[in-house]
Order: structure tokens, then sequence, then C-alpha cells
């Protein structure tokens, strides 16, 4: 076992020897998978185990939130059975309040923010990559939450996040994050000054396109955080065991698959920008990107494994380069280790900002060589 102070641990350590320290009976290096949903009872009555039911209280469940807790620097993480479980659990238990949310964001989520007001909550959708227009849209005494993405689905724009922390904690409303393109290897946004982060695990932390989960992690547990953790078990909306399982033993291998495909998007963006063919690359990578100098200030070692560009031949080009390629898959969803190609507009359907013109990639783990010639001759057959 390594017997050094947690906080002197770099992200490599910690996913790589994680809950590899061997079970105390067994000595199994691997955990086990605790599928227990009751416990035993003890004979005075009391339940000396701190276990009661398995919709409360699971050992496996709670050995991905302790591992997704150091990574984030987070006081507690609670995993939920999707991304959108793990949002919604949250907005539902916030007392009815006025909440700022990107005008550019996860579309699903995006959706389902719309119907708010059905909830008690009042709703402005703002562009969270311009400060002015965050400051404005913020009503002291009356804004509970802002609700941040960063990199922001499908255009990969940034927030400032410690310039929206400060304005939002002046006018005494918190901060959520949504992390799920950054992942806690590249940005911790509670140390920027979020106080809730985000997950969806079913992306970049699990990383295997084989499980739905999602997380919320937060900085200082208090009492919204009760509400969230009492909002999972009775809507009973938490993760199962084997998921979980899966989460962790996906979670084991997060850094070096993140630094990977953010040095892959990295390949690609750059001998992307300078093709004939396309418009625009999307990545905040790139020195002359809109975010670029926030990002490479609050990303670090790398800018992720997302990117989106726009094709010169419009809608038809970019649904067609889509069918013409071989290594990437044709498929919604990012962060597994296989590429993902996607005409986004066609995806979120009526009432997309997202451009027409526009294919969204999710870099995986093969050579960016064959990705970038694969991507080149789906173009050229567009043409
Ligand atoms: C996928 C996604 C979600 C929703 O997560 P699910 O696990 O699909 O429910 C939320 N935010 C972002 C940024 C996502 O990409």
């Amino acid at each position: 076992m390594i017997d050094l102070p947690t906080t002197a641990m770099k992200p490599g350590t910690l996913t790589a020897s994680a809950l590899s320290e061997g079970e105390p009976i067994t000595r199994a290096l691997t955990p086990a998978i605790h599928v227990a949903t009751t416990y035993i009872r003890d004979a005075d009555n009391g339940y000396s185990s701190g276990n009661v039911y398995g919709r409360a209280d699971n050992t496996t469940v709670r050995q991905a939130e302790s591992l997704i807790s150091e990574l984030e620097g987070a006081g507690e993480s609670l995993v939920f059975g999707s991304g959108t479980a793990a949002a919604t659990a949250l907005f539902l238990s916030l007392e009815p309040t006025h909440i700022v949310a990107p005008r550019l964001m996860y579309w699903g989520l995006q959706s389902w923010l719309r119907q708010l007001p059905r909830f008690g909550h009042r709703i402005t959708f703002v562009d969270m990559s311009d400060l002015c227009a965050v400051k404005a849209a913020i009503r002291p005494g009356e804004t509970g939450l802002i609700w941040i993405e960063t990199p922001s689905n499908p255009l990969w724009s940034i927030t400032d996040i410690a310039a929206v922390a400060q304005s939002a904690h002046a006018a005494g409303a918190l901060v959520a994050a949504d992390s799920t393109v950054a992942t806690p290897i590249l940005t911790q946004p509670l140390a920027y000054g979020a106080d809730i982060v985000l997950h969806s695990a079913t992306k970049y932390l699990n990383g295997h396109s084989d499980v739905s989960a999602g997380v919320l992690a937060i900085g200082k547990p208090d009492m919204l955080w009760a509400s969230i953790r009492k909002m999972r078990e009775q809507n009973g909306s938490v993760l199962g065991p084997f998921e979980a399982w899966l989460l962790t033993r996906g979670l084991r291998t997060l850094d070096v698959r993140v630094k990977a495909q953010s040095r892959g998007a990295e390949v690609l963006a750059r001998r992307l920008a300078k093709h004939a063919a396309v418009a625009e690359v999307l990545y905040p990578g790139l020195v002359d990107s809109p975010g670029h100098r926030i990002a490479a200030s609050q990303m670090m070692g790398g800018f992720g494994g997302m990117l989106s560009i726009r094709l010169k031949g419009g809608a038809r080009a970019a649904i067609s380069t889509a069918a013409n390629v071989s290594i990437w898959r044709r498929a919604t969803s990012f962060g597994g280790i296989e590429s993902l190609i996607e005409h986004r507009s066609s995806m979120e359907g009526e009432g997309s900002h997202c451009p027409a013109d526009l294919l969204r990639l999710s870099v995986g783990l093969e050579d960016p060589d064959d990705l970038f010639s694969d991507l080149d001759q789906a173009i050229a057959r567009s043409a």
C-alpha cells in the first residue's frame, strides 16, 4: 500500500492504485462486487455495520464515489443511474429559485431545464462565455444557481469558472459545473470556486461506452447536499453495484485515456484547421480559438478529446462525410476508447442551435494519423 498523504498523489497514481490494496479476508487484489440488497440486523436490534438497505447503502457504490471525490478534491460524491438523473436530482432538491444556464449546452439536459417552471423554478439562458451577459442575468437575492458547462457541447466554448463563481457568490448564488468533457484530469472545478460538479460518467469517467452513470461531487457537504442524498434514496436513482464496479474499473485508466485522447484531438484539430474543405475547427486547444486563453488557465495537461468541424460544403457534405468514414463510428455519445462522428443537428432536431454543417468528433485511442486519413478520404468523397 502506498503510504503517502492523498493530497501528494497525482491523478495517475490515484486512479491506477485505487482499491488495489487487497481485500482484508481473501487478499484478493481486485475489489469484490457487493450485490446484497439488504443487511443483517444485529441481535441488539442495531446496525453496527452502518448498512441497512441497498438503495441507500452499498460498498461497491461507495468505492466509486470515494475515488471520484479524491480526483475532484471533493468532500463527498454521489453516483446515480445516469448523468441526467444526477443533474435533475440537484435541480429538484433546490427550493424554488431563479436559475441561470447556458444558451449552448448539452441538448438533452437543456430540453429538461425548459420544463423547470413546472417545478417552481424560473430560468434564464445566457451566453456563458460573455461575463457581462452573465452578470446582467444574475438577480441578486433571487438567483439561487448558475449552471455552467465547460467546454460545452457542441461548440466547445469555454466558461471562466472562477469569474462566474465570483459573480455568483457575490449575489448569494451557487455554481454547479458540468465537467463531463474536461474530466477531473484536466480541470477540478471546485478548485476554481464551483460549489458542485456534475459528470455524465457514461462518457470519459467510465470510458468504454458500456455503462450509463452520473455523479455529483460537492466541496463542502451542506443542507442542499443532504436533500440531494435523500432525493436519490427516495427516488431510487442510485447506480447499481455491477455498473459501479465497471465505473471504478474504467476510472483506473482515466488519466492515461484522457491525456492520450486530448493529444489525439489536438493533432486532428491542427491538421483539420489547414484542410481546404473545412470552414472552421472548434477546439479550445487552438490558439486562435475564442476560449483558448481561459481554457489554458483552467485546463491542465490538455484541452480534451472533443472537437467539431464545420464543412464548406454545408449540411449535405457533413452528412455524406459521416456516411463515408470507416474507422470513425457513426454514433451519438462520446468519451469512449473508440472514435465517434456525429451530425449533431440531426440528433438535436427541431429548435437546435447547432449549425447544420457541423460534425461532432469524439477522439478515441486509435492512432491520430489513421483517424485523419479516414476523415480526409471521407471528406474527399463527399465533395
Ligand atoms: C451525456 C451528457 C449528459 C447526460 O448524461 P447521461 O449519462 O446521458 O444521462 C450531461 N451533460 C453532458 C455534458 C453530457 O455530455
